[in-house]
């Protein structure tokens, strides 16, 4: 970008809470059904239904509201917003447009430090509002027909809108990463962006750098990935300078992102909010939101990935190259959690976890990345505690416990069973090992006299082929004591 301006984002996100029916009906959802199987007669809005609410819907979205630090209104109210389209089979959508649910908060985020291993800059991005609308019917086109799939129409939708607080596209990745994050943590719903469980809208204006009214905006909506945010945001960013550059004006208007051509298309110019005709819902009464549940919501709280991640570093004393790993992901930390609750030694099971454990995910996930759930798999966080203990009571050695890890991830077997039914627990049988030793100082002369110069790490030389005889069984311990009283008897 021409450094005359400075870029301005703001973010609407819509997330499909994960209630177990519709916002207004008993109607259940689940993605992927057979098209239009997922529907009733309110969801078709066929004359003579009415709305019913689903205050499970209310309960996630205030749960999600508390969790990014907002107020919760005190009453729950739905406004009509009318318009004429097909995936909207009442010609309106019940959303909230005077009075939001949940008003307000901000989102923690952490820019990409220098390298990957080095933390990088937090601010908090403020937010506006999030409030509750129900998710219309899916389009489809061909090339000769339009589809139409009613199954996602009444699925309760929280959409969070930033203030336009954002700069770049960079930031705008961070903080559709945290708040994904935030969200997975807060168990609201699944933000799997590819089954459209939360889809985003970007609003992009320029300014003159160093001036503080804000610009005309586009709007691009329903980008579906957060790469095709960042390259839309990129796209819109190049053509508005162009446009300003050449001295005409910014249109007002709402895009489209072709991401096979990485290009964005005018839709329409943008409407306003009187194009709509709000009005209250009649059919709806206002809720009066119960502060007490409110509370109890608040005090049951997760941490936020942040929160636990300052705390791993601060308690636990773990890099922020493990942390940052391990809080990144809500499975991945809870089932840390689990394991230290059940054995205390943090940085052996976070390492465990974070190498062991993810490696194995990955080479057993279809795609190659660590994708593949824990819960899939048969393995059992107390797997890991035992096998942190068995290694820290010198029952078997390090090397051998990474053997132990493969097999209880394949077999589901803890790890003393393994241990006991493969042989494996490390052997201090003295006559071998001292066998061994000799045999071992008798074939390295060279390293004898070297560690009787002083250099004490020669002895290592010696211990390779003991343990690989012994498949790498001898106790570390043992076998160091056995050879330095070996060699200082040869004298
Ligand atoms: P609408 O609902 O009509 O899209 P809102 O006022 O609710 O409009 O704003 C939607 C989003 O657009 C918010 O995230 C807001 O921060 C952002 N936004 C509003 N004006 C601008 C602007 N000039 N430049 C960038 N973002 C903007
Ligand atoms: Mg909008």
């Amino acid at each position: 970008m021409s450094n005359k301006y400075e870029a301005v984002i703001g973010l609407e996100i819509h997330v499909q809470l994960k209630t177990k029916t519709k916002m207004f009906s008993s109607a259940p959802y689940e993605y992927g059904a057979e098209a239009n199987s997922l529907t009733d007669p309110v969801v078709l809005a066929l004359p003579g239904t009415l709305p019913v609410l689903n205050y499970e819907a209310i309960e996630l979205c205030a749960k999600l509201g508390l969790m990014l630090g907002c107020e919760i209104a005190d009453i729950c109210k739905w406004d009509r917003k009318n318009y004429f389209y097909p995936d909207s089979p009442k010609n309106y959508q019940l959303t909230q447009n005077e009075e939001p649910l949940c008003i307000g908060g901000s989102v923690e985020i952490e820019m990409p430090g220098p390298s990957r291993n080095i933390e990088g800059k937090h601010r908090f991005v403020s937010l506006n509002r999030i409030h509750l609308e129900e998710d219309p019917g899916k389009l489809s086109h061909t090339a000769f027909d339009s589809l139409i799939d009613f199954n996602r129409a009444g699925v309760p939708l929280a959409e969070i809108v930033t203030e336009p607080n954002l700069y770049s596209s960079d930031e705008a990745v961070a903080f559709l990463n945290s708040l994904k994050n935030l969200i997975l943590y807060s168990g609201v719903s699944n933000c799997d962006m590819e089954k459209g469980q939360m889809r985003c809208d970007a609003n992009i204006s320029l300014r003159a750098k160093r001036t503080s009214e804000l610009g005309t905006r586009s709007e691009i909506k329903n980008l579906n990935s957060i790469s095709n945010v960042k390259a839309a945001i990129e796209y819109e960013i190049k053509r508005q300078t162009q446009i300003l550059n050449s001295n005409h004006l910014v249109a007002q208007e709402t895009r489209r992102w072709d991401a096979n051509k990485m290009q964005s298309f005018s839709l329409r110019s943008k409407e306003e909010a009187h194009d709509y005709r709000y009005f209250p819902d009649p059919d709806l009464m206002p809720v009066v939101i119960d502060r007490a549940r409110i509370k109890e919501l608040k005090k049951a709280l997760p941490e936020s990935p942040l929160d636990r991640q300052r705390r791993y570093q601060k308690d636990l004393d773990l890099p922020y190259t493990i942390t940052s790993v391990l809080c990144a992901n809500v499975n991945l930390s809870n089932f840390f959690e689990k394991a230290l609750a059940q054995y205390d030694s943090p940085k052996a099971i976070a390492n465990y976890i974070v190498n062991d454990l993810l490696r194995e995910l990955a080479s057993n996930s279809k795609t190659g990345d660590s994708s593949l759930s824990i819960e899939a798999t048969k393995m059992k966080a107390g797997f890991i505690s035992e096998l942190v203990e068995v290694v820290e009571l010198g029952i078997i050695s390090k090397q051998i416990a990474k053997e132990v890890f493969s097999e209880m991830f394949q077999s589901g077997k803890n790890p003393k069973l393994i241990i006991e039914e493969k042989g494996l627990s490390q052997s201090n049988d003295d006559t071998m090992i001292k066998a061994l030793c000799l045999e071992a100082i008798a074939n390295n002369p060279k390293a004898i006299t070297q560690y009787k110069d002083g250099n004490l790490k020669a002895i290592n030389a010696l211990k390779g082929p003991i343990m690989k005889a012994t498949k790498g069984k001898a106790n570390p311990l043992v076998l160091d004591t056995m050879l330095q009283d070996l060699i200082e008897s040869l004298d």
